[in-house]
């Protein structure tokens, strides 16, 4: 089938949630990818922010074949070696005391808010929790509380006992919380937003503020952890350590899994029953972790996208100097986001064209989020052709 076949057919069966492009993928190899048609392309967008290690790394594609042939799947009633291997490294990289394994980033962030809840309650507070504006915490009812109002249109009536405060804004946290005031939760960078990193001065100010009211501090890093900003977790950049930290994306290598980590404070507050999941963290989707978090340690893939960031950047300025159609580049590591005069759609269809999965984020930002291994000769290919894109006279939506 090529890709206008599937195309028409997802458009017959598929729920229409998704705006989709007329394209089907059907192979991957690292930061390549083979539509259904046979054309090739360089992925810069990496399944948003998931494929870090790129697609089909030989050692993760390894460790799921011979975990699906063993087991794939036992109830969370029994222990097995994969989730207590993944749960200590987990525990190891981030610093945090304890685990609860996800099967996506909107779970971890619904784990995230039921762990602060019951600590809040349990504490003398109550269960509200403090958002950033323009954050996204996901797709669920809860998440969606706590994130944009866009996404709420229409899903009354929407949980209550959220509050929403401007981003980078210390004083309006300050305000905003009282004595029911159970957490705070703020991306370190913001993905959806427009990939906005929060300023240091904040998140310290974050830190001590919550800690002179008791109030608990999520980061959710579901975007911005496991390698993507150039250390294991964006929180490092910042030397800045939350009471909860919600994963996802980046942690399967492509299967889905998720967890939320907390220090042994929050984590004394949890008992027996107080929450649960089925597939959660199963042998398959562990094995699959542990392979992920290896290859970043054994390829040093932290350090190579701190390099390849530095690198690229510096080619992105060169264009932004040469293109007044671009405006400045931020981000960290490789969650970047290219500002540009007007939006950024268009030319994520033309950069397609020309062989190039880019994505467009918050109306005017080009968001770059590639394999931590994408090579210098890929990412080449994609600034020549931006270069020709942006000196075409006419682009049009
Ligand atoms: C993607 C994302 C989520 C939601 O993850 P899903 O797996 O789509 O539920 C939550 N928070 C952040 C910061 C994200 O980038």
């Amino acid at each position: 089938m090529t890709n206008l076949d599937l195309y028409t057919k997802d458009k017959e069966n598929y729920l229409p949630t998704f705006n989709r492009f007329p394209l089907a993928f059907i192979k991957g190899k690292g930061s390549r990818l083979w539509d259904a048609d046979g054309k090739e392309y360089i992925d810069l967008l990496a399944g948003i922010a998931v494929n870090n290690v790129g697609h089909c790394h030989p050692k993760v594609v390894k460790a799921i074949q011979e975990q699906a042939a063993q087991l794939m799947h036992i109830s969370n009633f029994f222990v097995s070696p994969q989730q207590v291997a993944l749960s200590e490294l987990l525990v190891k990289i981030s610093g945090l005391d304890r685990v609860f394994l996800t099967n996506s980033g909107s779970e971890s962030v619904e784990g995230a808010i039921k762990i602060a809840r019951r600590y809040g309650h349990k504490h003398g507070k109550g269960g509200k929790v403090i958002s950033m504006h323009n954050s996204f915490h996901g797709r669920t009812l809860a998440t969606i509380a706590a994130g944009q109002e866009k996404y709420q249109k229409g899903f009354g009536p929407i949980p209550t006992g959220f509050a929403q405060v401007p981003f980078n804004d210390l004083a309006a946290v300050e305000a905003a919380i009282d004595d029911v005031t159970a957490a705070v939760i703020v991306e370190p960078i913001q993905g959806e937003g427009g990939v906005v990193p929060a300023e240091k001065a904040y998140l310290e100010g974050l830190r001590k503020l919550c800690d002179e009211k008791g109030v608990l501090l999520i980061f959710d890093e579901i975007q911005c952890g496991i390698g993507r900003t150039g250390k294991w977790f964006a929180k490092d950049h910042f030397g800045v350590q939350p009471d909860i930290m919600t994963l996802a994306k980046g942690l399967g290598g492509g299967v889905p899994v998720g967890a939320v980590l907390c220090n042994e404070k929050v984590a004394s507050a949890i008992e027996f029953g107080d929450h649960g999941t089925t597939f959660g963290g199963n042998p398959l989707v562990a094995a699959s972790a542990i392979a992920t978090i290896e290859v970043i340690f054994e390829e040093q893939l932290c350090k190579r996208a701190t390099e390849t960031s530095d690198w690229l950047r510096g080619k992105l300025n060169e264009l932004i100097a040469k293109h007044d159609e671009l405006e400045s580049v931020r981000g960290l590591g490789l969650m970047l986001g290219v500002k540009m005069k007007s939006e950024a759609k268009p030319y994520v269809m033309r950069l397609l064209e020309e062989g190039i999965v880019a994505n467009a984020t918050a109306g005017n930002i080009l968001r770059l989020v590639p394999a931590l291994n994408i090579s210098r000769d890929e990412l080449n290919i994609f600034l020549e052709k931006l270069d020709e894109i942006l000196t075409e006279t006419t682009v049009s939506a």
